[in-house]
C-alpha cells in the first residue's frame, strides 16, 4: 500500500479534495473507503506513522507500544472521587486502534439499540437498520467464530470453571484470517492474520484513489459562514512527533475520526465549544484475575481471546477470555525481589480471566499541557459495586477451575488461597482506588443526539453546529455498549458514510 509519508515532506503542502478524513482508524478508514467507492476524491490525514504489517513481528511489546500506540500505551484517566486511576489505551498509526485490538468483534447489542431508538429518540438505530452495515463489514474483515481448537489452556480453564458454576461461555467472533495463535494481538499481529483496517480496508480505499498521508497532525478545521471548508495542520517529525512542516487541505466535506480521546480536542480547537464536546465519556472499565494452577497452562499458546460470557449482562458485566505477552504480565506481577521472581517462575502455570463493565460514564476529555488530552473519570456508585461483583465472579470461576492461588487485581494485595478468603475480601473490600483497571474502549465524547441541545452530532453524523462537518468514530456513541467497540464504530461509520454519499451534492452546493 502506497502511503504519502508526512515525515519525509520537506516543504509546505496543499491539496483540494471532495472529502478529507482525519484519522485512519476503525471509523476513518471505513468512511474513506465508502466515499471512494462512491466516486469521491478522498484524502486521509493520520497523525501516526505508517508501518507495514510485516514489521509488527519484529517489534518487542514495549517497542510496539512506542511505535503504534499513544503515549507508549501508558495513557490514563485520572480517577475523580472514589474512582481507580485507569490505563486508557489507543492507537496512533495508520490503522489506528484497530491495529492493537484482540480482534474481538461484537455488534451493538439489541437492547442497547432499543434504548437508543426509544429513550434517546434515535429512531434509525435499530438492529434491522444497522444489519446491512455490520454484515458487509463482517464479510470484508473475515469475522468468524474462533474454533474451540484455538483456545489456549488458560481459556479452557476459564470455560471449565464457568461450566462447574453453571455459567455459559460462548465462542467469540474475531476478524482474523489464518490466525496462528501467537496471543500477542495487542502489539500488531506478527503473522498478518488480524484483519485490522490497514490490512483489510485501507488497501481498497487506496486502490480507489484515496490518498493516505501519515505523520499528518490536523490542528484546525477551517470553518467559514457556518460551513466546514477544510483543515490545516503540520507534518510531524518521525522520531520526536514534533509538528514541523505546515499543510492545508481544502475539502467540501470534512470528516473527523480522531477517536474519542482526540475528536473533542480538535473540535474545541476549531471553535466548537458546545457543552457536550468532550463530555459523557464511557470507558468500559476492565480488569482481570490471575489464577495459579498445579498443571502447566502456558496460556500464551492459542488465540489471545476466544470466549466470552453474557451470563451477567443484566448485572452490567461481560466476562471475557484474555491473555497477554509474558513480559507485560511479568511487569505487572505483585511482589519484589525473591517474591517477584517466584511469581515470574510460576508464569507457565498461570491463567488469566477478564471482565468489563457496561458503565454509566462519568468521563471527560479536555486539552491541557501536552498534545495528549487530560482524561478524567468519575465512577458511579453502581459501577463501583459492579467492579467488586466482577472480581468476585472471576475469583469464584478461578477456584471452581481448580486454582491453587488467585491474584486479584488489587495493587499491593497478597494472592488469596481459598473461596472463604475471597468472600471475606468482597465483604470488606479495600478502597476502590486500589483496583487495577484498564480501558480499551473510550467512547462517547462527541455524542450523537436526536436534538441539537442533546449532543454534538445529528443522527447522520453531521455536526449540529457546523454544516459539512461530520464525526464518524467512537466519540459519537451516545452510551456505553458493554461490548468491544471496533465493529460498532465501523458499522456506525459506514452508515454515516453512506449518508454522506447520498447527500454529497447538497453539501457541495453549500460549500460553493
Ligand atoms: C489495545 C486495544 C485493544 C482493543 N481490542 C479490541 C477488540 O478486541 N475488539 C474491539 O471491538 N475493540 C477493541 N479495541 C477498541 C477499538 O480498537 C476501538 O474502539 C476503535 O478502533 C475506535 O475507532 P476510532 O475510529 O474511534 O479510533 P481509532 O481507531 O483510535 O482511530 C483514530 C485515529 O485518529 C488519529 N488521530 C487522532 N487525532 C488526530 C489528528 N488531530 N490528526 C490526524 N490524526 C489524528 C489517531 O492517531 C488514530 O490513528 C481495542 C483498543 C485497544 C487500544
Amino acid at each position: 500500500m502506497t502511503i504519502l509519508r508526512g515525515r519525509d515532506q520537506t516543504s509546505p503542502f496543499s491539496a483540494s479534495v471532495d472529502v478529507v478524513v482525519i484519522g485512519s482508524g476503525a471509523g476513518g478508514s471505513i468512511v474513506a473507503r465508502e466515499l471512494a467507492r462512491a466516486g469521491r476524491t478522498v484524502m486521509i490525514l493520520e497523525e501516526g506513522g505508517y508501518h507495514r504489517p510485516e514489521e509488527y513481528s519484529k517489534l518487542t511489546p514495549s517497542r510496539a507500544m512506542r511505535t503504534l500506540a499513544r503515549e507508549a500505551g501508558l495513557g490514563l484517566a485520572v480517577g475523580l472521587g472514589d474512582t481507580p486511576i485507569m490505563n486508557v489505551m489507543a492507537g496512533k498509526c495508520v490503522g489506528g486502534s484497530s491495529v492493537l485490538t484482540g480482534g474481538v468483534c461484537f455488534r451493538i447489542p439489541d437492547d442497547v439499540l432499543h434504548d437508543w431508538s426509544t429513550r434517546l429518540g434515535l429512531d434509525a438505530m435499530t438492529p434491522e437498520a444497522l444489519d446491512p452495515h455490520f454484515s458487509e463489514i463482517e464479510s470484508d474483515l473475515s469475522v468468524a467464530l474462533v474454533p474451540a481448537s484455538m483456545r489456549s489452556r488458560s481459556t479452557e480453564l476459564f470455560v471449565e470453571g464457568a461450566d462447574r458454576l453453571g455459567v455459559t461461555m460462548k465462542s467469540l467472533r474475531r476478524n482474523t484470517s489464518g490466525c496462528k495463535g501467537a496471543a500477542r494481538c495487542n502489539f500488531g499481529c506478527p503473522n498478518g492474520a488480524k484483519m485490522s483496517v490497514d490490512v483489510s480496508v485501507l488497501p481498497e480505499a487506496r486502490e480507489l484513489g484515496t490518498v493516505i498521508v501519515s505523520d499528518a497532525l490536523v490542528e484546525r478545521i477551517e470553518i467559514a459562514g457556518g460551513v466546514a471548508r477544510g483543515v490545516r495542520g503540520r507534518f510531524v517529525d518521525g522520531e520526536t512527533g514534533d509538528p514541523k512542516i505546515p499543510f492545508e487541505v481544502r475539502a467540501r466535506v470534512v470528516v473527523v475520526a480522531c477517536g474519542s480521546l482526540h475528536t473533542p480536542i480538535l473540535l474545541r480547537k476549531s471553535g466548537l465549544g458546545t457543552k457536550h464536546v468532550g463530555r459523557h465519556v464511557t470507558l468500559h472499565p476492565a480488569f482481570r484475575v490471575g489464577a495459579l494452577f498445579d498443571e502447566t497452562v502456558e496460556g500464551w499458546d492459542g488465540a489471545m481471546q476466544s470466549v466470552y460470557s453474557d451470563h451477567y449482562a443484566s448485572e452490567g458485566l461481560t466476562l471475557i477470555g484474555i491473555y497477554t505477552a509474558p513480559s507485560v504480565l511479568a511487569a505487572a506481577f505483585p511482589g519484589v525481589g525473591r517474591e517477584h521472581r517466584r511469581r515470574v517462575r510460576s508464569m507457565p502455570n498461570l491463567a488469566f480471566f477478564g471482565a468489563m463493565i457496561h458503565d454509566e460514564g462519568g468521563g471527560s476529555v479536555r486539552r491541557w499541557l501536552s498534545r495528549e488530552p487530560l482524561v478524567t473519570y468519575r465512577m458511579s456508585e453502581r459501577d463501583r459495586r459492579r467492579v467488586w461483583r466482577g472480581i468476585e465472579i472471576l475469583g469464584d470461576l478461578a477456584f471452581a477451575a481448580g486454582a491453587r492461588e488467585v491474584m486479584l487485581p488489587i495493587f499491593g494485595a497478597e494472592a488469596i488461597k481459598t473461596p472463604s478468603e475471597l468472600r471475606a475480601f468482597v465483604a470488606s473490600p479495600p478502597s476502590i482506588k486500589k483496583v487495577e483497571c484498564m480501558s480499551f474502549h473510550p467512547l462517547g465524547s462527541a455524542k450523537m443526539s436526536a436534538t441539537p441541545d442533546g449532543g454534538v452530532v445529528k443522527p447522520t453524523g453531521e455536526s449540529w453546529a457546523v454544516a459539512n462537518l461530520f464525526v464518524a468514530d467512537g466519540s459519537v456513541l451516545p452510551t456505553s455498549i458493554g461490548v468491544n467497540s471496533q465493529l460498532p464504530v465501523m458499522g456506525l461509520a459506514r452508515r454515516i458514510a453512506v449518508g454522506i454519499a447520498e447527500t454529497f451534492d447538497a453539501h457541495a452546493r453549500r460549500a460553493a
